[in-house]
């Protein structure tokens, strides 16, 4: 096993981990509804991928009376 020769010290750890933050997406507007989504992703809001929709919403789904 590789044993480091010396210490590293609080300040240059930290300093090394200064460009460790986690940065933002590149969100793009949904076609259809408008909303921001993932590029190349189906919209979690309103479930299209281009022009089509691909997932049916929760809301949208017509439940039975006993099953409701
Ligand atoms: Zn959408």
């Amino acid at each position: 096993m590789a044993v480091q020769q010396n210490k590293v010290s609080k300040s240059r750890r930290n300093n090394r981990r200064a460009h460790d933050a986690l940065v933002a997406g590149n969100p793009n507007e949904c076609d259809n509804c408008g909303e921001l989504k993932r590029p190349h992703h189906v919209c979690p809001s309103c479930g299209h991928y281009g022009e089509r929709e691909v997932v049916a919403m929760a809301d949208e789904i017509e439940l039975d009376e006993d099953a409701a």
